[in-house]
């Protein structure tokens, strides 16, 4: 079937849950995806922030074949695993915290930090159940996790949300100040918000952060599934910041395209959730682990993250260059591997046309479109990347719009 029959399929059959681009993918190498009717497209997007290894990894689909060979992809948490067992090691000895939880996504990993702060608030004391997360803020779209991100226009229809949430914006101490107190149980912030507009939290403000859960006894929650993993620079976007979190939730790019999600836990809370409290069918099966022991084995590798500064230094460059030359990107934002351009109006009609122009981008909010390579990505990737971006803002300027 020829890609325009198959996106009206999918329209016929599909709740319209979500709004795509007409294309159909089929396969890819590297950083390059390759559509149904044999047109290359350089992937600045990587699944949102997922497939960080980029396509057709032939160690990964080794990896993947072998647990594949053996025949088990599943038992349930009823038995060990030893893939999970090895993913859960990994994990806590790359982030220095204590232990581990699996699920299948990032909003099941908030939902369960959510029980886990929670639990431990009723632990210290009755009544210590507020949560505190910040304006603009993405967590998920389970309605715990909805309670928790920070944006009215992803709540507003499955209101009444969870009780005990309060929003505080980013980067303002005071105004998080005023909203905690000694029934608090957690803060939860994304060190870079992702879906909010590419926001990164000030160090400074982090530390001061940490400093207020101290004194409360509040658990510091830091929500990495978009910008953990690497994309920053650093394995942990908190590291950067030199701040330990109490929970950390980990999705997207754990698995690099298969679905798993993780919370870690350092040692003050990590025998908070005792049998019964939790659990999930899926969470760590075998395959979804072994995927995870790859992700983990190669970001471990110092000349892996080594690059991923060195072409992030290199990404900035370009940034700068082409805001220097188009009046229309109004701020640059983020770091690493996981930037935005903020424009003053929306970003729609530049991202259809670098599509055509084989070139994958994805808004954050209306206003900013949001780049988030592989963390392969070269150099001369960049390149290419930016001769399309410069084109398309010649061709299409949104300040110019307005008079027509
Ligand atoms: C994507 C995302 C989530 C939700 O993850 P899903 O796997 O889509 O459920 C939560 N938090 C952040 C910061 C995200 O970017």
């Amino acid at each position: 079937m020829d890609q325009k029959s198959l996106i009206s399929e999918a329209n016929k059959y599909f709740m319209p849950t979500y709004s795509q681009f007409p294309v159909v993918f089929t396969k890819g190498d590297g950083i390059y995806l390759e559509d149904i009717e044999g047109k290359k497209y350089l992937d600045f997007v990587a699944g949102i922030s997922v497939n960080i290894f980029g396509y057709n990894d032939q160690n990964f689909k080794n990896t993947l074949n072998e647990v594949i060979a053996k025949g088990v992809l599943h038992t349930s948490n009823l038995y060990y695993n030893q893939y999970a067992i090895e993913a859960a090691k990994k994990l806590v000895e790359l982030s220095k915290m204590d232990k581990v939880f699996f699920c299948n996504s990032g909003t099941e990993a908030n939902e369960a930090a959510i029980k886990l702060v929670r639990k431990y608030g009723r632990l210290k004391k009755e009544g210590k159940t507020k949560i505190v997360s910040l304006v603009n803020s993405f967590h998920g779209r389970t309605i715990g996790a909805l309670s928790a991100t920070g944006q009215p226009n992803y709540q507003k229809n499955f209101a009444p949300m969870v009780d005990q949430f309060k929003y505080a914006p980013i980067n303002n101490y005071e105004e998080l100040v005023k909203m905690v107190d000694e029934d608090t149980c957690a803060i939860f912030i994304e060190v870079v918000q992702g879906e909010g507009g590419i926001v990164s939290a000030d160090k400074e403000y982090l530390q001061k952060v940490r400093t207020l859960c101290d004194k409360y006894d509040i658990l510091l929650v830091c929500d990495e599934i978009q910008c953990g993993l690497g994309r920053t620079g650093k394995l942990f976007g908190w590291q950067k910041r030199e701040i330990e979190c109490d929970v950390m939730t980990l999705a997207k790019a754990l698995g690099n395209g298969i679905p798993i999600g993780a919370v870690v836990t350092n040692n003050k809370c990590s025998e908070v959730l005792q049998p019964g409290d939790h659990g999930s069918t899926f969470g760590g099966n075998f395959l979804a682990t072994s995927a995870a022991n790859y992700v983990l084995n190669r970001l471990s590798e110092p000349q892996f993250m080594e690059n991923v500064e060195d072409v992030s230094t290199y990404l900035n460059k370009k940034l700068i260059e082409l805001k220097d030359k188009h009046s229309q990107i109004k701020e640059l934002r983020g770091e690493g591997l996981m930037v935005g351009l903020a424009f003053e109006d929306k970003v729609k009609p530049i991202i259809d046309e670098a599509l055509k122009d084989g070139l994958l981008v994805v808004s954050a909010g209306a206003n900013v479109i949001r780049l988030l390579p592989p963390l392969i990505v070269t150099k001369k990737d960049i390149d290419k990347a930016f001769i399309i971006l410069d084109e398309v803002l010649n061709r299409v300027n949104l300040l110019s719009n307005d008079g027509q």
